[in-house]
């Protein structure tokens, strides 16, 4: 099904109501598994220092289109479960096909607004440091691996749902949380071992950046850059060495003097960016990132394709790494995509993360886009007003070729139908290259860099 429409999105009703972007709801032998659109999901993070515990307790508004048993997901095994006030089991099942898995509610929920209410512990990322009353932990995310955005940490949605979502975090065991914060959330100090952090209402399961650190153990840079918009945006660049700081702030105000002049202003409240160890790529998210100093240019574009414009599924992930990976290679423009096809758009619906192969054969599409462009301006030139019309939405494939058609005037069926909805064919696989921007990291490393 490619029939989504460039007028969808302007007929739907709420500001991010996006049910026309989830996958199709489907018959389980437990029931009938139901997408449903979260509208607020507020978590109580608190971290027992003494207890070395993590614990959450979850709120979560959601309005449902469909009778069925609601779907959602979640790692770590979730307790205490009620929906509407009433107590509630879930099961862990498989999507059709069975190439991921996910939560199914036990209760029946017919169409309407409902509350969901649940507890879970947080095992990943997190570390406790006992004798010092402090704690690291971070909500580390991952595309390119099935079931690694916010899921991992906390009750979550799919990447179709736009929906507010608000951290409250407690420290127990202490008289006062000697913390630091650095997060692409607005952070309120309520009292003493209290904060509240609150997410803009279009960010997804892959937006929100959370890290917290002992306070004093990062070296870190606060700055402000004019943007074209006439705004200052805050800057926090940080490491956990002074000259790794250092050298990331020239970088962030190129990249952002660049991408600006390309793209248009900065999307985003602001920009935190974490610089991790050499060689281990990073992660974007909006208006953040944790990366290696040689990927920050790389993941401050997703701030625009990623994380600006956001992919509503597996089959999209190729979108935002095709145009990063064409920008990386600098921006070439090509007669041929020099392969004969791929499936790149075309898995199964329920596909979850981004096909890795983005990277070389997407990128050299958009090189062949950029030339079929040239006379409008080249592809940077379409990219530029889709990023000002769409930025805070979520995407398909189809629209971003609707979209193209439009812009140039020109059909694009054959190119799409063949290389991202076709068939791998093998001389696609002297493209293919792992990217150094994106390299898959152990848990024991991502644990390491907290
Ligand atoms: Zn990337």
């Amino acid at each position: 099904m490619k029939k989504i429409l460039l007028t969808t999105l302007l007929m739907t009703g709420g500001a991010y109501a996006n049910m026309h972007l989830a996958p199709p709801d489907f018959d389980h032998s437990s029931g009938r598994a139901v997408f449903v659109d979260f509208k607020t999901a507020e978590y109580n993070i608190t971290y027992d220092i003494d207890r070395e515990l993590t614990t959450v307790k979850t709120r979560i508004v959601f309005e449902s289109s469909n009778t069925g048993n609601p779907v959602f997901d979640l790692i770590p095994y979730p307790q205490s479960i009620k929906i509407d006030g009433r107590v509630s089991k879930q099961q862990e099942i498989s999507f059709p096909g069975g190439l991921s898995r996910l939560r199914q509610l036990s209760a029946v929920v017919s169409p309407g607004t409902h509350i969901l209410e649940m507890e879970n512990e947080i095992y990943a990322n997190v570390s406790f440091n006992n004798a010092f009353g402090v704690v690291s932990s971070a909500f580390w995310i991952r595309d390119l691996k099935d079931r690694m955005l916010l899921e991992q940490y906390i009750p979550s949605n799919f990447e179709f749902d736009q929906y507010q979502m608000t951290f409250n975090v407690k420290f127990k065991g202490v008289n006062e949380a000697r913390q630091d914060f650095y997060t692409n959330g607005k952070v309120t100090k309520i009292s003493p071992v209290d904060y509240k952090i609150e997410f803009p209402e279009y960010y997804t399961v892959s937006c929100p950046y959370f890290h917290l650190t002992p306070k004093g153990y990062m070296r870190r840079l606060d700055f402000t850059y004019p943007s074209i918009s006439g705004k200052d945006i805050p800057v926090t660049v940080y490491s956990p060495w002074k000259s790794r700081t250092r050298k990331m702030k020239p970088i962030a105000i190129q990249v952002l003097k660049e991408l600006e002049a390309d793209y248009g202003a900065w999307g985003h409240p602001s920009l935190v960016a974490y610089g991790t160890m050499v060689g281990t790529g990073g992660m974007e998210h909006s208006g953040a990132t944790a990366t290696s100093l040689g990927a920050l240019d790389h993941e401050m574009l997703h701030s625009y394709f990623a994380k600006g414009v956001m992919p509503a599924n597996g089959n999209s992930g190729w979108i935002d790494e095709a145009i990063a990976s064409w920008r990386d290679k600098g921006y070439q423009r090509n007669p041929s995509p020099g392969f004969g096809g791929s499936n790149l758009g075309e898995h199964s619906i329920y596909k979850r993360n981004t096909d890795d192969r983005a990277y070389s054969l997407g990128a050299a599409f958009m090189a062949y886009l950029d030339y079929r462009l040239q006379n409008l301006g080249g592809l940077k030139a379409f990219l530029k007003g889709y990023f000002q019309t769409y930025k805070h939405q979520v995407v398909t494939t189809q629209h971003l070729k609707n979209n193209i058609e439009f812009f140039s005037g020109i059909n694009l069926d054959e190119e799409f139908n063949t290389y991202i909805w076709g068939f791998t064919t093998t001389d696609t696989e002297r493209l293919i290259e792992k990217n150094p921007n994106h390299a898959p990291l152990t848990k024991e490393q991502l644990q390491s860099i907290i």
